[in-house]
């Protein structure tokens, strides 16, 4: 038995989804193969499950700050194994809403791994289909690194599969999953250890932003252990496990070791040799901005190729190569420049276009000039808990094009996206000033920065 179709997608994630609904949207005979839960990543142990249990670590964060605002609550405990629960109730839900879209579309859904035949052709439970376009979206996976007993850790895939809230974790990493998981972990109660081997996590951000994230750590925890390596992992008789660090130092009791050192791209057991599309040396696939590889009828998107790894990206890029490819527009592609993008720490990070610090690389100290601001939002500083927040602006040449906007603090998550859209308009600051604010928000500091 043998299948045909226009286009198909291998992967059921954000990518790999977006693109086959829309090519079937535009006509096309149209499906997509999963070897797991439909959804992938984002849906299943990243973005989703991740913000479920960030509104739980934000409700915790409630229950702390209510005493201020005049409540007199008696907290039994907190439940781990309730928020899992309705975390993957909410999940099955959202896993119903895509078949039933797959449905609405004509797309056809297969389940079964796959791998390539060749060029046209790729084999799935001995099934060999075919199809004229192929775009692979198989998205990534998490690194484990190669030290003895790393093997008694988990990754992040891990974290959401625990089933009991640990007491004492350590997370080691310093990148958004390192940063988001410390902070849920942390703020749900669990004696937390965020360990990076250099002097801050998330170092590619706005210095001014990350200052203002350790400032935070400082103040509320978790505790940040910095130029810290771990060389080694053991495993004690009472089960807890010893991290012991380059220097000779050590951390003992911990019952959770969570891995987020980063992804590697999932294009090593697809039998890709078959196809001839070439890899680079960390095995993400290259694409052109039409998302080509250097094969004709043979694509990818998403996070297989090396691009800001995050799921509106990846739907972008599928959406723009189903536009391309069936709907008649030969240059429809996904702008890959202003990319906004936030982390889910505490409070969130927000931040699209570049930090100071690349502006100057960029343009030069000369035409760079910088906003910034900091204050304590209105929500913590009547509280004891008073934390600030922090703003700022970069923008470049005489007519201050805003080239950077960053912040941190509390509602930063919801606050970027429109300056996002300004960012992408190619405003000014004084366009900026111009607006009216919104008062009292903490959005309002981005429209009044002196
Ligand atoms: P994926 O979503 O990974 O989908 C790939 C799919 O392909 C998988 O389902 C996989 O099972 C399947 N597959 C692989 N090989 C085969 C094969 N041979 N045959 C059949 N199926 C195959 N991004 C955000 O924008 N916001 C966030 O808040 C956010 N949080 C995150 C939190 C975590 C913990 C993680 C890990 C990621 C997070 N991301 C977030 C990133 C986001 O999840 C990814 O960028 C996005 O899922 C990438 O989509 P994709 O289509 O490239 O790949
Ligand atoms: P990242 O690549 O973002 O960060 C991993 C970091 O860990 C590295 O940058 C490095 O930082 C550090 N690291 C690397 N190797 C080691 C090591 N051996 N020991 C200790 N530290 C190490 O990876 P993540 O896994 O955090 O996330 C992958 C991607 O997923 C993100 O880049 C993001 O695009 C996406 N994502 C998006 C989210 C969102 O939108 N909110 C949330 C989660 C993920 P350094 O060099 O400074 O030590």
């Amino acid at each position: 038995m043998s299948r045909h179709y226009d286009y198909l997608a291998i992967g059921a994630g954000s990518g790999g989804i977006a693109s086959a609904n829309r090519a079937a949207i535009r006509g096309a005979k149209a499906a997509v193969i999963e070897a797991n839960a439909v959804g992938g990543t984002c849906v299943n142990v990243g973005c989703v499950p991740k913000k479920v249990m960030w509104y739980g670590a934000h409700v915790a964060e409630a229950i702390k700050y209510s005493p201020a605002y005049g409540f007199d609550l008696e907290q039994k405990g907190f439940d781990w194994e309730t928020m899992v629960k309705n975390r993957e109730a909410y999940i099955e839900r959202i896993h119903g809403g895509y078949h039933r879209g797959f449905q609405g579309n004509g797309v056809e859904f297969i389940e079964g791994f796959a791998k390539f035949v060749d060029h046209r052709t790729v084999e799935v439970d001995g099934e060999q289909i075919t199809a004229d376009h192929i775009t692979i979206a198989t998205g990534g996976r998490p690194m484990i690194p190669n030290i003895p007993g790393a093997e008694h850790g988990i990754d992040s895939d891990g974290f959401f599969a625990l089933t009991k809230q640990p007491k004492k974790a350590a997370v080691i990493g310093a990148g958004y999953i390192a940063v988001e998981i410390a902070g849920v972990f942390h703020a749900l109660g669990t004696d937390t250890h965020l360990l990076v081997r250099r002097d801050r996590p998330l170092r590619t951000f706005d210095k001014y932003i990350t200052d203002g994230l350790l400032e935070r750590m400082k103040q509320d925890g978790p505790t940040l252990h910095t130029e810290t390596t771990v060389q080694e992992v053991t495993k004690e008789d009472d089960g807890t496990l010893t991290l012991t660090y380059k220097n000779g130092e050590s951390l003992t009791g911990v019952d959770c070791l969570v891995w987020a050192i980063g992804r590697v791209p999932s294009t090593d057991k697809i039998n890709i040799e078959a196809t001839g599309v070439d890899l680079d040396a960390d095995g993400f696939i290259q694409v052109d901005k039409y998302q080509n590889t250097n094969v004709q009828g043979i694509y990818a998107v998403g996070d297989n190729t090396g691009a800001a790894a995050l799921t509106p990206v990846a739907i972008k890029a599928g959406r723009q190569l189903a536009e391309r490819l069936f709907n008649d527009m030969p240059d429809a592609h996904m702008d890959y420049e202003h990319i906004p993008t936030v982390v889910f720490s505490h409070p969130t990070i927000g931040t699209v276009g570049l930090s100071e610090e690349d502006a100057i690389v960029k343009y030069g100290a000369g035409n760079v000039k910088v906003y910034t601001s900091s204050f304590a939002a209105m929500y913590n500083a009547v509280t004891p808990h008073r934390a600030l927040s922090y703003f700022k602006l970069v923008c470049y040449g005489p007519e201050e094009k805003v080239i950077g906007v960053h912040g941190i603090g509390e509602g930063m998550d919801e606050i970027l996206q429109g300056f996002a859209v300004a960012l992408k308009m190619g405003a000014r600051k004084s366009d900026l000033d111009s607006t009216v604010a919104l008062h009292p928000t903490s959005a309002e500091e981005f429209v009044t920065l002196r």
